[in-house]
């Protein structure tokens, strides 16, 4: 079957045999698999030069072809499913550590990521699929991450007492995390703030139907005059000045909710000590989600209440040049791919 595999940071596509599956494993004939930005940082070696060699992909909708031993507890031969999870903490967790018992399985010490659904065929986890109704269409691909990681940063507003009614800015909003968390806060009654750069991408924001829509370079100064400061930051930026912007944006005790991770030749994000001690916000970090957010963001896809907006389509073959369109920005949400097979 075919797959790609980044070897020292350049993408090919090789013939690998199709995956047998092990103990609660199954193995997934991939449909569609979306493009997520930390494809391409991974390709780029941007985060630290982790990540240049090996298979890529982790977000996927598919049908179940073949189960390993004890797998059919989970899902059986034929189901349709989502797979992904944000990679990293997707492919295992023990269930029994603190962390896991905890509800936090992402740091669990026995972790496994999913990477490597640019492929015909991926062995996962059994216990991490989650079945979709044929409501949801195999564009939805990009749920299993960008989805679910939007989703989680704005569960983590409810979390921290930001209640619905209060405003929340989003910063890059049009992108493909941003996108779907615009979607979602309106759905839970957030008064939605949309901030991107630049028409095209401004007027695609205003089309998800938030409150207001502002150009990073006048965020500071509207949002102070039209809402006095937000509540909260949802940052998505792959960019550190969003980050730095998302800081400025908060009203006193408000919450900053960092989402994206920027290439680390950007530099850190810093505080000024006074300004901390006088604005005294709330920092924190929200990385993808649990299997149940999954299930639950599913329900609210096949309701109605988000949807991917897929504004690049391919087939594996045009992987590397939909990194390089990724990277400069020219197309707006996710890109999928949905021939695993050219
Ligand atoms: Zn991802
Ligand atoms: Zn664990």
């Amino acid at each position: 079957m075919k797959a790609a595999r980044l070897e020292d940071g350049v993408l090919h596509i090789r013939d690998v045999p199709v995956p047998i599956p092990g103990a609660d494993e199954a193995v997934v004939r991939i449909s569609t698999a979306g493009v997520c930005h930390s494809d391409l940082h991974l390709a780029r070696g941007d985060w630290g030069g982790i990540g240049r060699s090996g298979t890529i992909g982790h977000e996927a909708i598919g049908l179940v072809e073949a189960l390993g031993p004890g797998a059919d507890r989970f899902v059986q031969i034929g189901d349709r499913v989502i797979l992904g999870l944000g990679g990293a903490g997707g492919g295992y967790w023990c269930g029994a550590c603190e962390y896991c018992l905890g509800g936090q399985p992402r740091h669990c010490t026995q972790t496994k990521a999913i990477l490597g659904t640019f492929a015909e065929s991926f062995c996962v986890w059994a216990p991490s699929l989650v079945r979709i109704p044929d409501t949801v269409g195999d564009l939805e691909a990009p749920l299993a991450c960008g989805g679910l990681t939007a989703y989680g940063a704005v569960k983590k507003l409810h979390k921290h007492d930001v209640v619905p009614g209060r405003p929340v800015a989003v910063i890059g909003a049009a992108g493909g995390l941003g996108h779907y968390a615009v979607q979602l806060a309106s759905a839970f009654g957030y008064r939605v703030v949309g901030i991107d750069v630049g028409a095209d991408r401004l007027d695609f924001v205003k089309s998800l139907g938030v409150e207001a829509v502002i150009d990073a370079e006048d965020a500071v100064d509207v949002v102070q005059r039209d809402f006095g400061g937000v509540d909260a930051c949802l940052v998505f930026s792959a960019r550190m000045a969003g980050f730095r912007l998302g800081l400025k944006l908060l009203r006193r005790s408000g919450l900053f909710v960092a989402v994206g991770i920027p290439p680390t030749s950007e530099g850190n994000l810093e505080l000024n000590m006074f300004e901390f001690f006088m604005k005294d916000p709330t920092l924190i970090y929200s990385a993808v989600g649990t299997v149940q957010d999954m299930r639950e963001l599913v329900d609210l896809a096949a309701a109605g209440r988000v949807r991917s907006h897929v504004g690049r389509v391919g087939a594996l073959t045009d992987l590397g040049s939909i990194f390089d369109e990724l990277e400069s920005g020219r197309y707006v949400g996710r890109a999928v791919i949905n021939d695993l097979t050219r």
